[in-house]
């Protein structure tokens, strides 16, 4: 029997939910094509906590590579994965939208010469093989890819797939024999500095609180900063910001930022450019405060609020608050 590999990542003892995203597609694209479902978590978590994981079909729990690659480089993982491969021989490889998905699934197809498909966000089966389909410049255009014979690398983009589970079941754990990689990559990773407080992700909050070059200058961004203390919220900012040196890129929604879902996105001085429309627009609700009503944001904002943001914004904290 076949099988698909899934790259999944851990991040303070808890799978990514760009993870957990993978895990619903792969046990769909497992159950079609009759295959197994074998799984790597990288990262640290514990690999036999089964609480997270137990929901998502998955046949095989694959041990011993994570201490090998503890810390992210690109030719280690690199290596590990590409060991991992040899060995299972997967027609299908799955990786997820992150950072490292985005890195390492190029490396793996072009070292194996294997097809690639990268930000897909619809993959679905049929008797002739696999259509997929993908977002091309700038989401402008969505490109539908046919491939007929099996093996296939793919990375998911974040935050299109819906985070399915299906009935418990219990998996079995198989110990992978990594042979010692070698790491030649040439730069190296000497020390992770972790943020001075701990802030959540944009890419996985559930609300998110956007500041843009509304809020005039780098101090105001304590009124987002406060809303989405309020709102237990996620802060993200438009490229002019992020471009400007007032907020990190981490925060940085669209194109170039992260591509986000948030249950509720609150977008204040954010004038709703494509390329900030495309990280945010499978927001489930939109709220946009901004004080042109000509604005574009309120072409695609479920709720907009004509106004300055500088007497909103503290008016909703209060209400919140009380
Ligand atoms: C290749 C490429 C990639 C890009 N990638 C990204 C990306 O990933 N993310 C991104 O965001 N952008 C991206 N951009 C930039 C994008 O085109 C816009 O320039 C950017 O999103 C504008 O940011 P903004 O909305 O904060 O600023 P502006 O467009 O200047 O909008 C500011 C808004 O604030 C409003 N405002 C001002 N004062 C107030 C007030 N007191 N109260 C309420 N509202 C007020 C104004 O009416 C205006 O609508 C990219 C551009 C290119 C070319």
């Amino acid at each position: 029997m076949g099988c698909i590999l899934s790259i999944i990542e851990a991040k303070n003892k808890k799978i990514r939910n760009s993870s957990l995203e993978v895990l619903s597609e792969s046990q769909k694209i497992a159950k079609t094509k009759n295959l197994e479902n074998k799984v790597i978590i990288l990262g640290e978590y514990e690999q036999n906590n089964s609480d997270q994981i137990n929901e998502f079909g998955i046949d095989v729990i694959l041990l011993g590579a994570t201490d090998k690659i503890k810390d992210y480089s690109p030719d280690l993982y690199k290596n590990a994965i590409l060991n991992l491969i040899n060995q299972l021989e997967p027609e299908i490889i799955l990786f997820s939208g992150s950072a490292i998905g985005k890195d390492i699934s190029p490396r793996i197809a072009a070292n194996l010469n294997y097809n690639l498909v990268t930000e897909c966000i619809e993959i679905t089966i049929g008797n002739d093989g696999y259509q997929i389909r993908r977002p091309i410049f700038a989401g402008k255009i969505i490109q539908t890819l046919k491939f007929t014979k099996e093996p296939i690398v793919m990375s998911l983009k974040s935050n299109y797939f819906m985070i399915k589970k299906v009935d418990q079941k219990e998996f079995s754990t198989e110990q992978v024999n990594i042979e010692e990689v070698e790491n030649t990559t040439m730069p190296m990773l000497k020390e992770i500095i972790q943020p001075q407080k701990e802030t959540l992700d944009v890419s996985e909050a559930a609300i998110i609180v956007a500041g843009g070059r509304g809020m005039k200058e780098p101090d105001n961004f304590k009124l987002i900063e406060e809303l989405a203390e309020v709102l237990d919220a996620a802060v993200g900012a438009s490229r002019a910001v992020v471009d400007a040196g007032w907020r990190p890129h981490s925060e940085q929604v669209g194109q170039t930022g992260k591509i986000v879902s948030p249950n509720l996105y609150i977008a204040a001085g954010i004038s709703g450019a494509i390329q900030h429309q495309v990280g945010m627009i499978n927001s489930k609700c939109i709220v946009a405060i901004n004080k042109d009503k000509n604005a574009p944001i309120f072409k695609f904002a479920d709720f907009g609020i004509v106004g300055d943001l500088f007497e909103i914004i503290p008016e909703l904290i209060t209400k919140l608050k009380e």
